[in-house]
């Protein structure tokens, strides 16, 4: 999932205080899981923002709503009138959320209330760790399932950097080694040759931004056209 955390209470009061009503966005997708943007988290934004408000003598007009992803434009398109209604919009989504919501809305101004971290999983109740870089070419089945880009901190794919102590990272002691994470699970494996395996650099051209993903097989008549097919 994509991993958000919402920033301080001071900064999204900054970023409202010229509006005189506001809707509250969330989204039910990743950062409802995350515990950042969801139903919950946007019924508890809502509610400092008005005694905030209250608290400073301001009459502020503030709405919530959730809707399932902010990332896809059929679930934003039944929120687009009531949206309307108020001043600006106060996002909850991750920053892809956040621009499709801006790009349907526009020219309404729509500010995030989140940071967007990154792609990770849930390693227990309240925590949550990075996993994927998103770097288009996968080369998970050669390490044994870890990833050697995300993982490691300099990102080596041809062994570890010789800096790790005690099974830790260099870097960070409180982070593991990736390396010696490969090492263990593909021993696990009795695939402990691939250590010796020279990996060609990697191929980063699919980091060219912004990236863009066609699924031919669900194209429609018009859609071809305007991907040039
Ligand atoms: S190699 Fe790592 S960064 Fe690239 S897609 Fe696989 S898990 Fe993600
Ligand atoms: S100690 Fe391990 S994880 Fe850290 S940078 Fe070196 S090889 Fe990568």
């Amino acid at each position: 999932m994509i991993t958000a955390e919402r920033k301080s209470f001071d900064q999204i009061k900054e970023s409202i205080k010229e509006f005189e009503s506001l809707l509250v966005l969330g989204c039910g997708t990743c950062v409802s899981v995350c515990m950042a943007g969801g139903e919950k988290e946007v019924g508890l934004l809502a509610s400092e923002l008005r005694i905030k408000n209250r608290l400073d003598g301001r009459d502020v007009r503030i709405g919530e709503a959730t809707i399932q992803r902010q990332c896809d434009q059929e679930f934003i398109g039944p929120i687009l009138e009531t949206a309307r209604k108020y001043d600006a919009v106060l996002s909850m989504a991750c920053g892809a959320g956040v621009q499709l919501v801006a790009e349907m809305l526009a020219p309404m101004r729509v500010i995030p209330a989140l940071n967007t971290r990154f792609i990770g999983i849930t390693q227990e109740e309240g925590v949550w760790v990075e996993r994927c870089r998103a770097c288009g070419n996968c080369v998970l089945a050669d390490y044994g399932g870890i990833c050697p880009i995300t993982m490691c901190a300099k990102s080596l794919v041809n062994g570890p950097c010789g800096g790790s102590k005690g099974g830790k990272c260099e870097a960070s002691n409180e982070k593991d080694c990736a390396w010696v994470l490969i090492y263990n699970r593909l021993k696990k494996q009795n695939r402990l040759e691939n250590i010796f395996k020279m990996f060609m650099p990697k191929d980063y051209s699919t980091q060219a931004h912004p990236a863009q993903m066609v699924n031919e097989a669900y194209l429609k008549v018009g859609v071809e056209e305007k991907h040039g097919k």
